[in-house]
């Protein structure tokens, strides 16, 4: 029986009246992720580089947002202080995925491949860290992949370098930043029905559940780990991928 202290929905407490900002939000996870917040009365900031057909939120909630270039990443989380207020949520989203054997990766599609999928997430939680900090409350969630856990499947080495890379930065994150009630972790999802995943669907035979992840899995995912009451839940990596990988 809960207490009156308790909340009566503890995997989703501390959602509503919160800023979240969500990077990569036009499409894919990264839509589903800052729609679903939404839903559960977040005051979301879709940030991508273009903006997302037929906002679930107010239209004026999409932020034109570039998060491999540090003055475009300061300038959209200066736009959302100003319209929500202070960010309490980061779901670093936003992402690329090239298929590329080793051999021929060019040192730009290295360099391209870390700028957008790390080095973003780098710029977003450099900027909000003082705000939350200041709060004594955040949550940040990263989207990593199986891919950084396994080196990726062939010829995807830059990918999931870039991945174990957005792993490690969420446990660095934890680590330095769990005094101030601030929380960071990673998600690992792998085959998640996207235009990313075009043309590697047939591994479906390899999951265990026998399906396509659906972005809602991840969305779910990103809900629990933002939520107040998963204050305990720290530099974790977790997984969200049907038994694909079970380690
Ligand atoms: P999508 O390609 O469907 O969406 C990626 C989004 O990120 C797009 O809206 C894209 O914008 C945006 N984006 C790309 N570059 C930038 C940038 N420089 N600045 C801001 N936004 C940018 O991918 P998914 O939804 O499938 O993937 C989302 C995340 O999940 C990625 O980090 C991906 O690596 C990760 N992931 C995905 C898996 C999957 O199976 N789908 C598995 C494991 C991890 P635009 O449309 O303009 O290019």
């Amino acid at each position: 029986m809960a207490t009156s202290s308790e909340p009566s929905h503890p995997i989703i407490d501390g959602i509503a009246g919160r800023v979240a900002a969500v990077t990569g939000a036009a499409r894919g996870i990264g839509r589903e992720v800052a729609d679903l917040l939404t839903k559960h009365g977040a005051l979301t900031a879709y940030l991508d580089l273009s903006e997302p057909p037929a906002l679930t939120a107010p239209t004026e909630r999409f932020v034109q947002c570039d998060v491999t270039d540090p003055q475009s990443v300061d300038n959209a989380f200066s736009i959302v202080e100003r319209h929500l207020g202070p960010t309490e949520i980061l779901v670093n989203n936003a992402g690329i995925f090239e298929i590329l054997p080793f051999a021929e990766t060019s040192p730009e599609a290295w360099d391209r491949m870390l700028r957008v999928n790390l080095t973003g997430a780098f710029l977003c939680a450099q900027r909000v860290l003082p705000g939350m900090q200041e709060a004594e409350y955040g949550r940040i969630v990263s989207i990593g992949s199986s891919a950084g856990k396994t080196g990726g499947s062939k010829n995807t080495a830059a990918y999931g370098v870039s991945k174990a890379g957005i792993h490690a930065l969420a446990k660095a994150i934890a680590t330095e930043y769990a005094p101030y009630g601030i929380t960071s972790n990673a998600l690992a999802p792998a085959l998640i029905n996207t235009d990313m995943v075009t043309g590697i669907a047939d591994l479906v035979n390899r999951i265990p559940v026998g399906r396509l992840g659906e972005p809602t899995d991840v969305a779910r995912a990103v809900l629990f780990l933002s939520a107040e009451s998963a204050s305990f839940i720290t530099g974790e990596v977790m997984d969200v991928n049907g038994g694909f990988l079970i380690d």
